[in-house]
Order: structure tokens, then sequence, then C-alpha cells
């Protein structure tokens, strides 16, 4: 078959979500496009030896660009993991389910997105959410994506919790609840103890008993392909050739938070003269696609604590617990086998009268360096600083016109001159944690900010270390001025017809958390709207 009613590209948690739902209707017919494979098995299913595998270098599951060097960053440049394979990044991400704070919502009403207010979205956070603990009107307990507390059983949080009493912090039971702000154990999309990705919750029970959903994996989207202003199919590469497939109602781009940009560009819509510079016949003018793309930059803290088996790290006593850990975890599934390795979260506010945190601390239960990739032989733990609100933007442009090449990708991280000031602050405060008396008993070493004395040393560690913490959002943003924004409140991108990016891309300014969650609830609206807008165009 090569044509649907509704073409989907991408099968991330944008992609997923709006494949599934839209097949809701046995009467529409829908194609889901992954590059990536449909990846299966124990591995796949354990949390964190998928990450290990996946999340540190380039592969088949993995786009790994380099980003370009960034003087934000001394001149360097960073490692960017993006998933590639059915659920996208939430096949071999971290898990941790955040949905930010209520004011990030509001905020993007405020901006002229009506229907994004925090009371507007809560019902779809509900929607999508089977929750294992918590029963009350900020939770779902029905939906497709379990989410459930960590099964590791593993006493280090009441340690982390103690030291972050002893610096004054609140704990907090539900970061997902009433009130964000405070220190405690994290929730994380997991049932029963293994990765519970946006494939396993909204396709794969429907793969052969729903006849109108058509996953196709391995196939890339080369380009979107438009007969005047509307969108009516693809060109795609699937096992070395090219296909078209066309669509008779709408395509929808779901390719995350850079390659939609980047397949949006391939596709002649962009910024006019940067196309044609590349000899890309220009089908639409958008200036802002691929602009204001940015991140959570994030810095990590690492501390020696030797010999403590409940901690991990490259050390005889990491290795025998890991051995342990995963005999478990194949048993039981419970115990170390089933950490996401950032158990524990913490929100703070850094100024009495702040709305909303600035920082966010993600505390991890082994020494884990750049992205995993910087093999430290010490036993210990870290804690990765996360700036929620950045000013700096950046942007995604194309490298070639060869749609299988890497695109150029710029986040410009401390750009805007608020956001070092804000992480040295937020770095000076979770510091603070890791020297209270609970702490500094355990701790052998401070294994890199020992030096780091003044605000000075603070920010130059900051260029040095910091890099992404794979949240990019933006570079598609929502938005009522055309010339400033590349889909309406809709999610249909302005001046074409048969077109919608639903997926992280299309944030106008990123939540304050994890961007998991947000991007599920994006989508969960996003076919709503779908499903209503097509009525009667069948
Ligand atoms: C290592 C890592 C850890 C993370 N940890 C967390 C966490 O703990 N909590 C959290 O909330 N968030 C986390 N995230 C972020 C989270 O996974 C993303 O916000 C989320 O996956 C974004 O969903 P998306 O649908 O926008 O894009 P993606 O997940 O990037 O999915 C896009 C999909 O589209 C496919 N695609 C793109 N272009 C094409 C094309 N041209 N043709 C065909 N297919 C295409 C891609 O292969 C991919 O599968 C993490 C991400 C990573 C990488």
């Amino acid at each position: 078959m090569s044509e649907f009613d509704f073409i989907v590209v991408g099968g991330g948690p944008g992609g997923c979500v709006t494949a599934s739902r839209l097949t809701e209707d046995p009467g529409c017919s829908v194609a889901l496009l992954e590059a990536g494979p449909d990846w299966r098995g124990w591995l796949a299913d354990n949390t964190a030896l998928s990450m290990l595998k996946h999340a540190p270098r380039k592969s088949s599951n993995n786009w790994g660009f380099n980003t370009l060097p960034d003087p934000g960053l001394n001149n360097r440049s960073d490692f960017h993991s993006l998933g590639r394979g059915l659920g996208g990044g939430t096949s071999f991400n971290a898990l941790v389910y955040m949905r930010g704070h209520r004011g990030d919502y509001d905020e993007w009403a405020a901006l002229g997105n009506p229907g994004w207010s925090y009371a507007d979205v809560l019902p779809y956070f509900r929607k999508l959410e089977n929750n294992q603990t918590f029963r009350d009107e900020y939770h779902g307990n029905d939906g497709p994506m379990w989410v459930e507390d960590l099964r590791t059983d593993n006493p280090y949080h009441d340690v982390v919790k103690q030291a972050c009493r002893e610096a004054g912090e609140p704990i907090i039971a539900d970061f997902n609840g009433a009130t964000q702000v405070g220190c405690g154990s994290v929730q994380a999309t997991m049932k029963n103890g293994e990765r519970w990705h946006t494939g396993k919750a909204y396709i794969h029970p429907y793969l052969g008993t729903r006849q109108n959903l058509q996953l196709m994996c391995e196939t890339h989207c080369t380009r979107v392909l438009f007969e005047g202003r509307r969108a009516v199919g693809v060109e795609v590469i699937q096992g070395g050739q090219r296909r078209v497939l066309r669509a008779r109602r709408e395509v929808i781009v779901c390719g995350g938070g850079i390659l939609s940009a980047k397949l949006l560009l391939l596709s002649g819509v962009g910024p006019g003269a940067e196309l044609q510079a590349m000899g890309i016949p220009v089908v639409h003018e958008s200036p802002a696609v691929g602009r204001y793309l940015h991140d959570h930059p994030a810095v990590t803290l690492a501390y020696h604590i030797p010999g403590d088996p409940n901690l991990m790290g490259i050390s005889p006593t990491g290795a025998l617990a890991l051995l342990r850990a995963i005999r478990r975890w194949r048993k039981e599934r419970r115990g170390m086998g089933a950490t996401n390795f950032g158990e524990l979260s913490g929100y703070f506010c850094l100024k009495p009268d702040s709305p909303r945190p600035e920082i966010q601390c993600q505390f991890v239960i082994g020494v884990a360096l750049d992205h995993g990739r910087d093999v430290y032989a010490k036993h210990g733990m870290s804690v990765v600083a996360i700036l929620l609100r950045p000013g700096s933007r950046g942007s995604v442009r194309l490298a070639s016109t060869d749609a299988l090449a890497d695109p150029l990708v710029d986040f410009s991280y401390f750009s805007h001159p608020d956001d070092l000031p804000t992480m040295v602050a937020g770095l000076r405060r979770i510091a603070g944690i890791m020297q209270t008396p609970t702490m500094s008993r355990r701790i052998k070493r401070d294994l890199l900010t020992a030096h780091c004395k003044t605000d000075e040393d603070w920010a130059e560690f900051a260029r040095d270390r910091a890099g992404t913490v794979y949240h990019p959002v933006g570079s598609c943003r929502m938005g009522a001025d055309p010339s400033d924004a590349v889909v309406d409140a809709r999610l249909r991108v302005h001046g074409l017809q048969g077109l919608r990016v639903i997926d992280s891309s299309i944030m106008p300014r990123i939540i304050g958390g994890n961007t998991m969650a947000p991007t599920i609830m994006i989508a969960e609206k996003g076919a709503d709207m779908l499903r209503q807008d097509s009525k009667g165009t069948a």
C-alpha cells in the first residue's frame, strides 16, 4: 500500500502517540515511518543496560551528532544523543517522569497560544498516564504510559534526602502534583521494573490488530512532497530504494527537537535565502524553521565514595554489585538492575521571590561524565545541575542537501547574559548539599570542583564541562506570528495545508523539567486536534 489518510514521520513519543490515537478510528489509515529499528529483547527492556548500550555513541539506534564548536563551552563541541528507532528517545532515555511547572504552560498560552494553559493541558497529562502510586486530581490511572516508583530499593535515597534536609531543602513526594519545589525520589515510565517506551505503550499492542495502522521501521523520510501549498505525501528511502507514499489528508512531522526542522528545510520550508543558497526550491518561506533551538544546559559534579555497594562505579565493588544487580533484575525485576541512574531529583528557587525554580538537579547513583563516555575508574555518585529556563537560542541548519547527512546543530549555550550566572548560583547551591555532614562523612574526594572557590572558578568549570541533557526544543516553535513561529496553536504549519508538526520541537519555551512527558502530552492534544479538524474532510 502506498496511499494512506495520514502519514506520520518519526516513531518517537510524538509519532507513536499521534499514530496510535488516529487509528482508534477504524475508518482512517495511518502509516508510521521510523528511520531506526523496532528494538526488542531483554536488553531493550532493561532500563540501565539499554541506556548504557546506546546513549554514549552513534549507532543504528542513536543519531549521535557532534554540535558545532560553541564559544559558550570554551569552543568545545558537545556529543548530542538522539533516539533512532521505535520509541525515539524513550527507547534508551533515563525515563524520568516530569511535567515541568504549571507556570510554564500558562506562559505558552500568554505568548499567544490559546488552549495550552496548565488547566488546558492537565487533562491530556491525565489521559496519557497510568500512575501506580498517586490517585488524585493531578494524575491519571488508566492511560497507556505506565508510571511507577523506582524498584531499586536503594537505601541511598534516604541518605540523599537526609543531606537535602540538612541543607535546608524541603523534601517532596510528588514532582507532578500541586508543587514542584524540593528534593525527592523520581517516578519513571517503567512497567514492573522494565523500560516502558512509547512504542511499547502506544504501538505494539495494535500491531496486527488494527488493520489501519502500518508501522514502517528502517524507513527514512527524505522530504515532504507538495502540490502547490498542500502537503500530499513523502519521499522515503526503504531498503536502499527511493519510494513515494501519498497522504490523502495530512502529513504529520514528528522527527523530534532537531530532525523535524531538518526535514522541513530539506522539503523547501524555511528561511528562503538560506534554502536558495543551497539550491533547494522554496515551497514556503518560514524564517523560524531551525531558529530558536534551545536546550537545558547541564553540568555534572562527581564525588568519590569508595566501597558503598549501593552506588555504581568502575571498581571491584562496582563490578560485583552490577553482576548481582543484573541477576536479581532478571529474576525479580527489582534492585539496582532496575535503575534509571538519575534516581532522585531536586528543584531550587534561587531567590526568595522566584515564581518558578531556576535550577533542577539529578542525583545519579554512579560516576557518569560526558554522557557516560568518560569512564571514570572511581566508585561514587554524581549530581547533574540543569539550568531550567535558559535565554540562549541556537539553530539547526543543513550541512548539505543529502538527506542522510547530519545537520549543523548549534545550541549557543550561555550566549544569554543571565544563563551562566544562574548556572553558577545553582552549582553552588547543589555543592552545598554535598558538603552537609551526611555527605561529607561519606565523600572521600570531590573529583572535579575542589578548586572552585570564586564565582569565576565555577563559571570556568561550567564552560569547560557543560553540555546537553538531551532536551532540544524550539526549532519549529508554536506561535501566532508566521514570521516568528513555524506552527500555529493547532500545530498546523503556518502558510501551508495538510502539514503539522507534533513533537518536542514545537515548544515555544522549554518547560522547567524533563521533556518526555510534555512531548507525550503535546501529541495527545495534537491527535485530538487532528481528529477534530479532519472531521468532514474524509
Ligand atoms: C539519553 C537521553 C536521556 C533522556 N532522559 C530523559 C528523561 O529521563 N526524562 C525525560 O523526560 N526526557 C528524557 N530525554 C528526552 C526525551 O527522550 C525527549 O524529550 C523525547 O524523546 C522527545 O520526543 P520527540 O517525539 O519529540 O522526539 P524523538 O524522541 O527524538 O523521536 C523522533 C523520532 O523520529 C525519527 N525520525 C527523525 N527524522 C526522521 C526521518 N526523516 N525519517 C524517519 N524517522 C525520522 C527518529 O529516528 C526518532 O525515532 C532523554 C533523551 C535522551 C537522548
